[in-house]
């Protein structure tokens, strides 16, 4: 029987982090694998009323037109930032030819896909969505212990490609995965920040506007820490 639809979940950067987690002594990622969609579009995404059909639209054309068994990466990030369920993190991912390791020794790469066409003078690959494709690929990247030449780009497997597009330029992208590793923050530091420092600021504000700003940055100090 030909399963007609699949259901995906939607995470923000910090639920995926969570869950994420029990993965860490199932599957050995020994790569970041990076993707921009093509098709569907930034445009298409935003056209659309039911997010999950564009979901359901590529896992339907990888599974069943290509025959790849399932959708092909293992999250998808949206122009919004949110990340979609993709395949199991425990299968080989459809990344690349000769480049999956689909041997099913629970060790290979981790694949994601960026919804845009990110070729020169089309898409561009910004804000929330760049914020998550680079916090992802850095969090990857530290939880299993991958170094920097272990990030690839779709189109340094496959000469006949531009993926994740033309504008995507791999040294800027690496370098802030670099620098977001820098800033990342425990959550007990966080806290500290908050209780020591901006409690008592809090308390001591001369206007409404003030204490917002503080309560502002407090919870920016929670996001940083994977709090929020
Ligand atoms: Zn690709």
């Amino acid at each position: 029987m030909v399963v007609e639809r699949k259901n995906f979940r939607r995470f923000t950067y910090a639920e995926y982090v969570e869950y994420l987690k029990p993965f860490r002594t199932n599957v050995k990622f020994s790569q970041v694998h990076v993707h921009g969609t093509w098709k569907p579009t930034i445009a298409d995404y935003r056209r659309a009323t039911d997010k999950m059909k564009i979901i359901q639209a590529m896992w339907r054309f990888h599974a069943i037109t290509q025959n790849w068994g399932d959708i092909a990466q293992h999250a998808t990030i949206d122009p919004d930032g949110y990340i979609w369920e993709g395949r199991s993190l425990l299968i080989a991912p459809a990344s690349a030819v000769g480049f999956n390791n689909s041997d099913n020794d629970g060790i290979h790469p981790f694949m994601f896909e960026m919804i845009g066409n990110f070729d020169v003078g089309a898409e561009k690959l910004e804000g929330a969505q760049l914020a998550t494709a680079v916090k992802l690929t850095s969090h990857i990247a530290k939880e299993w212990k991958l170094p920097e030449a272990q990030i690839k780009f779709h189109r340094e497997m496959n000469a006949g490609k531009t993926c994740p597009g033309s504008s995507v330029n791999k040294a800027s992208f690496l370098e802030l995965v670099r620098d977001w590793r820098d800033v990342d923050m425990n959550a007990v530091d966080a806290n500290k920040i908050i209780s020591t420092w901006l409690s008592p600021a809090w308390f001591a504000a001369a206007s409404k506007a003030e204490r917002d700003e503080i309560h502002r940055l407090a919870n920016e100090l929670r996001k940083a820490s994977g709090q929020l």
